[in-house]
């Protein structure tokens, strides 16, 4: 419910300080316990079962439906043990935010007699009601058949909300015909296909080598602020972002908030909040001040890549609902601020093996660093040849405001590796010649060997403004939205990187199998490799001009606006490639390409009628008030006699904010009449193009005639929450 702005301050202001129970148990003692982890699921299965179990998982095969209703009886007894009286299949549709249909445990039996059931049927599939998510066509609404598929790879756990608590089974929502509705099932057929390819080539440098997982390790950013203030800005409340709001006299030029003392209303928050993840084994680690006033970030522990992202879609449920407790509200909007840094989450990435390996680690011997090099090289490559396809994978509407608006990170994929690894890819390119002889092999192993540090970590100078930067370990991709599903980013980095090994590996077999040794045939391939990607590779600013220019003359792609960014999705080569990994089928890649347009038509348009809404409601009544007091003022003053001359000033500022209200008129009336052009196209895609280029460039315009006018007005007439109110108040 909508307050005005005097309302939000004194509320604000008579705030009582939240007070928390003191909690001094150690974090260990109550992690994971509303996880139903995998030891205690051997606690309440038999052994024989338990066995079974985890021997299919280990082989990835299908769970049989003897060993689900095993496991459903299990997890029932857990879950009524621990006073839980519902469960929901949980999933994570394309909507953006998560999915849940509850069930009681409850029902009558066929003599009338009530009890709680749940059985493998009920865990492994469910239909919910799913003709309102978005489908793109794949399944057309009178047909109306989603369901929800059981993922036993990510535990189920118990969510206590209001009191009630609630059974959550991690699940994949497809189609009746088994296509891809949400962000889950595409990144576990992409983590099964990396898998593979990752595990044939790690095979090179150890044998023993049987499964190859990607890891995650997210740093989620956002602003935090009053409730109250929230509520008195509509455009917070409907776009997550404020679409006026001149920039405060202090902004963030000071940078003193960046790792300065977290305020204590924000640290209670926080606190509350951390042990609600740990509870839900949800490995958070640090917390700090970011950039921009009232910014913050979350990072945990990194973790196997299909959990992680579960782990992060339950986090920001938490974020949310914790917050409201504190009369606080999150932000997860990539620019809820015009003029402050805007908020991002970078995606850690890498790859393990299950025999503890992280293949971007650098190693002790001149062996693992060999495999280390042919991770990290082809890891490049894959970068280089598919840039577009991550760049459409953090498209966007609110991330066009962060990428390519000058700030943290650019909309052109470039890949930061730092001095010293630059240096090696440079010797072994200018070394490693076709005919490589033996002892030369061995030498440049060697040379390659001293290079690499056993840890790279202090050695990678960090250049913050890279979107892809190798961070001594792991690759950071740095251009994810803050306020994204994890998923789509990685889906697409597993995807290629799969890709990229496959052929790699088919490359280095075929040295192999032509007499060459194993060893110079992979620094062969690695040698081209660098050759044919080291056009991605940028050490220098990525925020000047100067990068603009030079990527533009080395062919890099700088896709600003996310209808275009999105049609790499569709492309001929993108639409191979997801196709013969098993990732998509054509017919789902098409069907995702027109579900993220649509999505970005209704924001725009959710903005567009916001704006009128705004203007109308609030803004222009506020303004003609200043108007009608200054021509009062003008009228009195000359009435009693103050010459003309004495008053220009009031008449200048009369003339000013006229000015400013008849060009914000109209300026909307264009905006809604381009509006209106843009539905009268054809395609989907021809609205979302021409809503970016006619229609979103009209939001600004009126903005800064606002933003003059909230200068002009006096301050007791302004309707919204100043920013200087939004943000720095404690
Ligand atoms: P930054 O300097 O970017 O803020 P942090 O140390 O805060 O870096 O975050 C690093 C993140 O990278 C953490 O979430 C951490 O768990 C993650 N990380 C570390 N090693 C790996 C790895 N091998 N795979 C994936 N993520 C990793
Ligand atoms: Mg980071």
């Amino acid at each position: 419910m909508p307050t005005s702005r005097s309302t939000a301050l004194q509320l604000f202001q008579s705030r009582p300080k939240m007070q928390r129970e003191r909690e001094n148990r150690k974090i260990s003692s109550y992690y994971a316990q509303n996880v139903f982890t995998t030891d205690k699921l051997k606690s309440y299965l038999s052994n024989e079962a338990f066995k079974v179990y985890s021997q299919t998982i280990a082989e990835g095969k299908k769970i049989s439906r003897e060993l689900a209703d095993q496991i459903a009886a299990a997890l029932k007894a857990w879950a009524m043990e621990n006073g839980t009286t519902h469960y929901t299949h949980w999933f994570q549709p394309l909507t953006g935010t998560t999915a849940e249909k509850h069930d009681s445990f409850f029902t009558l039996s066929g003599n009338g007699t009530p009890v709680e059931k749940f059985d493998g049927d009920a865990l492994v599939q469910q239909e919910p009601d799913a003709s309102s998510f978005p489908s793109g066509g794949l399944r057309a609404t009178f047909e109306a058949r989603g369901y929800t598929a059981w993922d036993p790879m990510s535990p189920a756990f118990i969510m206590d909300i209001a009191g009630s608590k609630t059974l959550c089974i991690p699940t994949v929502f497809i189609s009746y015909t088994g296509d891809a509705l949400d962000h889950k099932a595409p990144l576990i057929r992409s983590l099964e296909a990396l898998d593979k390819a990752a595990t044939g080539v790690a095979r090179y440098f150890d044998r023993f080598v049987n499964k190859v997982s990607a890891t995650l390790g997210w740093e989620q950013e956002y602003f935090l602020i009053d409730k109250a203030m929230y509520y008195a800005r509509p455009d917070l409340m409907a776009s997550g972002r404020t679409v006026f709001g001149r920039g405060p006299a202090k902004g963030q030029q000071l940078e003193d908030h960046y790792f300065g003392a977290i305020p204590e209303r924000v640290f209670a928050y926080m606190v509350d909040l951390e042990m609600e993840c740990h509870k839900l084994g949800i490995p958070v680690r640090t917390r700090h001040n970011e950039v921009a006033p009232s910014q913050f970030e979350l990072a945990p522990m990194f973790e196997e890549a299909n959990i992680a992202v579960d782990h992060n879609s339950l986090l920001m449920d938490l974020m949310d609902r914790v917050a409201r407790r504190h009369n606080l509200i999150v932000l997860f909007h990539e620019k809820p601020f015009a003029g402050i840094n805007g908020s991002g989450k970078h995606n850690n990435w890498s790859m393990g093996t299950d025999t503890g390996t992280n293949l971007l680690g650098p190693g002790k011997t001149p062996r693992n660093n060999l495999q280390f090099l042919t991770f990290f090289v082809n890891t490049i490559k894959a970068v280089h040849d598919h840039s577009d396809l991550l760049r459409a994978a953090i498209a966007a509407e609110s991330n066009d405001y962060r990428l390519g608006a000058n700030e943290a990170p650019p909309a052109i994929i470039s890949v930061f590796i730092g001095e010293y690894l630059t240096k090696v890819l440079e010797a072994i390119e200018s070394r490693v010649e076709n005919d490589l002889a033996e002892d030369a092999e061995n030498d440049l192993k060697l040379d390659i060997h001293k290079m690499i540090p056993d840890v790279m970590m202090d050695n990678t100078d960090r250049n913050r403004t890279s979107p892809f930067a190798f961070t001594g370990n792991k690759f950071e991709f740095r251009a994810v939205g803050s306020s994204a599903n994890c998923a789509d980013a990685m889906m697409v980095l597993n995807t290629i990187v799969a890709n990229q090994l496959n052929d790699f590996k088919s490359k280095v077999d075929k040295h192999i199998a032509d007499g060459e040794k194993k060893d110079s045939a992979i620094l062969k391939e690695l040698r081209a490799c660098i050759k044919s990607s080291k056009n991605i590779l940028f050490e220098g600013d990525n925020y000047s001009d100067a990068w603009a220019k030079e990527a533009a003359k080395r062919g890099l792609p700088n896709i600003k606006t996310t209808p275009q960014a999105l049609d790499a999705l569709v492309s001929k080569k993108a639409l191979s490639l997801f196709d013969s990994l098993n990732i998509m089928s054509k017919r789902e890649q098409e069907a995702r390409h027109e579900i993220y347009l649509e999505k970005y038509i209704k924001k725009v348009d959710i903005e567009a009628s916001l704006i009128n809404e705004l203007v109308f409601n609030q803004i222009l009544p506020a303004c003609l008030r200043a108007q009608t007091d200054l021509m009062t003022n003008i009228k009195t003053a000359i009435e009693a006699g103050v010459p003309k001359t004495q008053m220009k000033t009031q008449q200048q500022l009369l003339t000013t904010v006229s000015t400013h209200i008849s060009e914000v008129y109209s300026i909307l009336e264009k905006l809604n009449s381009e509006r209106e052009k843009a539905h009268q196209k054809k395609t989907t895609r021809e609205v979302a193009i021409y809503l970016c280029d006619k229609v979103k460039p009209l939001f600004l315009d009126i903005r800064s005639h606002v933003d003059d006018l909230e200068l002009y007005v006096e301050d007791k007439y302004w309707p919204l929450p100043k920013y200087r109110e939004i943000l720095f108040h404690r």
